[in-house]
């Protein structure tokens, strides 16, 4: 196997350190770690795919998706905490929300912009998992930038582009983060593809779980599908509150958003089959470019997901999504078995090429 694509890598990846999650109220360790950006780059080194250092891009890329108040908000969050002396007093050496402003509490009213500190993190949080430390945002930037410099290189003429983002990006929202992710890298892909290249964009959500944060940067844009499968939050898995079927987009993006739900356990056949009717549905919908937002967290391996897909699955879906023959952006998102992630995002990316070559 040779890969023949470009594969964009950003060094900054390393200065992200979550420190663990807080869960339940308990710090755990957490999955999202360095080691799995590592593991990814060595698999596609190996498989003899190009390594291209992404390129530094003006904050307008990242506008097109994001409120200036989130990215701001994640610039200095760091620096602000540690100002307040937070890691001394009480002795919390990252930034975690401890109150948010929950729709039912405003009759309508917007929430003030609070004056502490620690009550800033739950206005752009929506979670108390994705914590922000010293590097976070250099390395969210790093991996924003990866996904413009993939989805440049397509608009210039590469058939596909993989990005190696880490930390990830589908469920980052146009207003608030979570779900370890910070900054949407496959939305900010989309939106370069969409400026560079005529017709609408499809985003194809591959990660086990649903990219809500797509959904809802999208949720009324008839230019850019989202289509998602991942398991049923019905069955009790993250995000929760959203990701069902009847979510279909609005106004104008009615129609536009796709969501296909697995049940745990659903493995190769049912879940490639889902990813094939995601791209039936982008092809019928006149879809002229692709962003693959892919985890690789349905794995059977996988610590955070019930779905039980294999290295074959994953290499059939790639090559489902592969003869779309489109113009595609493939975005790293979750996959968390570190002894298999080099491996399964290798198998969909070089599915990917199968399927364009035909
Ligand atoms: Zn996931």
């Amino acid at each position: 196997m040779t890969l023949s694509l470009p594969v964009v890598w950003s060094e900054r990846h390393r200065l992200h350190e979550p420190g663990g999650e807080i869960w339940v109220g308990v710090r755990t360790p957490g999955t999202e770690v360095p080691e799995r950006a590592e593991r990814i780059r060595a698999a596609l080194s190996a498989a003899g795919a190009r390594l291209v250092e992404a390129s530094p891009h003006p904050d307008e890329a990242l506008l097109a998706v994001h409120d200036a108040a989130l990215l701001e908000y994640l610039a200095r969050a760091w620096e602000d905490w540690q100002a307040a002396g937070l890691p001394d007093d009480p002795g919390q050496d990252r930034v975690v929300p401890y109150l948010f402003p929950h729709p039912g509490l405003f009759s309508g009213l917007a929430p003030a912009v609070p004056a502490a500190t620690t009550a800033m993190a739950g206005l752009f949080a929506y979670d108390t998992m994705t914590l922000v430390g010293p590097g976070t945002w250099d390395a969210a930037r790093g991996a924003a930038d990866a996904a413009l410099t993939a989805a440049d290189l397509v608009v210039g003429g590469e058939p596909a582009a993989y990005a190696c983002c880490r930390p990830p990006g589908h469920h980052a929202a146009r207003t608030c983060f979570g779900g370890s992710c910070y900054l949407n890298n496959a939305a900010v892909a989309a939106q370069r593809l969409r400026s560079g290249l005529a017709g609408p964009v499809a985003v194809i959500d591959v990660d086990a779980h649903h990219g809500n944060g797509t959904q809802q940067i999208f949720y009324e844009d008839p230019e850019v599908l989202v289509g998602s499968v991942h398991v049923d939050p019905g069955t009790g898995w993250f995000p929760h509150f959203l990701g069902f079927e009847r979510e279909r987009g609005a106004g104008r993006g009615e129609g536009a958003n796709r969501n296909v739900c697995v049940a745990p356990g659903t493995g190769d056949e049912g879940w490639t089959e889902a990813v094939a009717e995601l791209a039936r549905w982008a092809r019928e919908a006149g879809a002229q470019a692709l962003v693959v937002a892919l985890g690789v967290d349905a794995a059977g391996g996988d610590p955070e997901s019930p779905l039980d897909v294999s290295a074959a699955g994953f290499r059939a879906a790639g090559r489902a999504l592969g003869e779309l023959g489109l113009p595609t952006v493939l975005v790293q998102e979750g996959g968390y078995d570190l002894e298999a992630i080099g491996e399964l995002v290798s198998e969909a990316v070089a599915g990917s090429e199968d399927g364009r070559r035909g």
